[in-house]
């Protein structure tokens, strides 16, 4: 079948000498692999289309089974910033990554590719992208099947704070309630409620928010909890993430 969509690169793969293996994120028609030939050519049309971090409308061959033919590219939006910067890049990646181990292969989920291009576009920005990744993470969580209570306490519905995290009760814990678990795992209220916000907050509406790093740090140590408890998804990405944050604090000591 001839299709064309908007598609986000979720990754671009050298495939035997000439070629590559590239994985888009569609609109219309979910995540796809391409086979796309002679792609190393250097006048192949295709080329900037299917670099990481780029966007565009793409066209080709779209089969049900097996790999895709993609034939042409158009309005190509290359996210500049994310192919530069290597720490912006980082947090894109296991976006991507995230996104791609969420859901099946070949199954439509547009409000996922929106949010995508949404997230990516205020990366692009120069947007914190811990941020943006924390609220990447919190709201993709029911793609993975987990089912968090967030918005209040998950045992008598209050809806401020200060809360704790449990993961006995699966969400939000209020004062009152902090007893009911002794495993509670006390979290600073403000993280809670920053995991608050980031769950309700609107994809459209998402752009500048600005978190201290000591928060930031208490913001990565809870949802690294909850997709070790829920998700158990390892990406390399993350790793890789984990080793730079190492790095960049030799670099300052
Ligand atoms: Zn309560």
């Amino acid at each position: 079948m001839f299709g064309e969509s908007k598609g986000i690169i979720l990754y671009s793969r050298d495939h035997k000498e000439k070629d590559k293996l590239v994985k888009i994120f569609t609109e219309k028609y979910g995540k796809l692999v391409f086979y796309v030939k002679n792609a190393h050519r250097k006048n192949n049309p295709l080329g900037a289309s299917i670099l990481p971090m780029t966007a565009a409308v793409y066209s080709g061959e779209i089969k049900s089974e097996g790999l895709s033919f993609l034939n042409a590219a158009k309005d190509i939006q290359p996210y500049a910033h994310l192919q530069q910067d290597i720490f912006a890049n980082a947090y894109a990646t296991y976006v991507l990554g995230l996104a791609d181990a969420a859901i099946e292969d070949k199954k439509a989920d547009p409000f996922l590719f929106r949010f995508c291009q949404i997230i990516l576009a205020q990366m692009d920005l120069g947007n914190d992208p811990e941020v943006l990744t924390n609220i990447f993470e919190v709201q993709v969580l029911g793609r993975f099947g987990v089912s968090l209570e967030l918005d209040k306490c998950a045992l008598c519905g209050n809806t401020k704070g200060p809360f704790d995290f449990s993961e006995k009760f699966h969400g939000l814990l209020c004062r009152r309630h902090f007893s009911e678990d002794e495993r509670r795992l006390h979290t600073d209220p403000k993280v809670c409620y920053l995991l608050q916000v980031f769950n309700q907050l609107p994809p459209q509406r998402i752009g500048k928010i600005s978190v201290s790093p000591a928060t930031k740090e208490q913001l990565r140590a809870v949802l690294d909890e909850i997709y070790d408890e829920y998700v158990g998804v390892h990406l390399k990405s993350k790793h890789f993430i984990a080793e730079m944050k190492k790095w960049q604090q030799l670099m300052q000591d």
